[in-house]
């Protein structure tokens, strides 16, 4: 049986805090806010996860009012959501998924953000897609006060 699942994600843009995607640390002067690290594409490829397995949202599971996620690598929440994939008896087929963000240039970082989520996931890179789009300088993306990343995964069971 094959399964699929689609993740959305947006963080906005502030002063003062590092900028994490995909488990890389990307130079640039300002970082995602959120509750945990605020890894937009991690959160985006849990959700498509989840998703698929018909679970709880990453909001549900991981709550943002709990202290233990506070700040917290979201490559460890990915690795326990992967476990959930175990359980159930799936793998993972392909996952395709779009960073958006108007600044910086995200190519770069691209080799090493599959190098991280295939060692967690247990998949080679000719199954991830990570695309790099900006929003044309339109929106609060455009505008650089926001990054987005969407995801979509299949899963086969075993
Ligand atoms: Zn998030």
């Amino acid at each position: 049986m094959y399964r699929t699942g689609i993740g959305y994600d947006i963080h906005k843009l502030i002063e003062g805090r590092d900028l994490i995607i995909g488990g890389v640390k990307i130079t640039h002067e300002k970082g995602l806010l959120g509750h945990s690290d605020a890894d937009v594409l991690i959160h985006a490829l849990i959700d498509s996860i989840l998703g698929a397995l018909a679970l709880d949202d990453i909001g549900t599971l991981f709550p943002d009012t709990d202290p233990r996620y506070k700040n917290i690598d979201s490559t460890i929440l990915l690795k326990h959501v992967y476990n959930l994939v175990k359980e159930k008896d799936y793998s993972i087929v392909n996952i395709d998924s779009n960073i958006i963000a108007q600044d910086p240039k995200m190519m770069p970082y691209i080799p090493k953000m599959k190098e991280v989520l295939c060692k967690i996931l247990e998949i080679s890179p000719d199954r991830i897609s990570i695309k790099a789009k900006t929003k044309e300088k339109l929106d609060a993306v455009g505008q650089k006060l926001a990054i987005e990343a969407n995801a979509v995964v299949l899963l086969k069971s075993n």
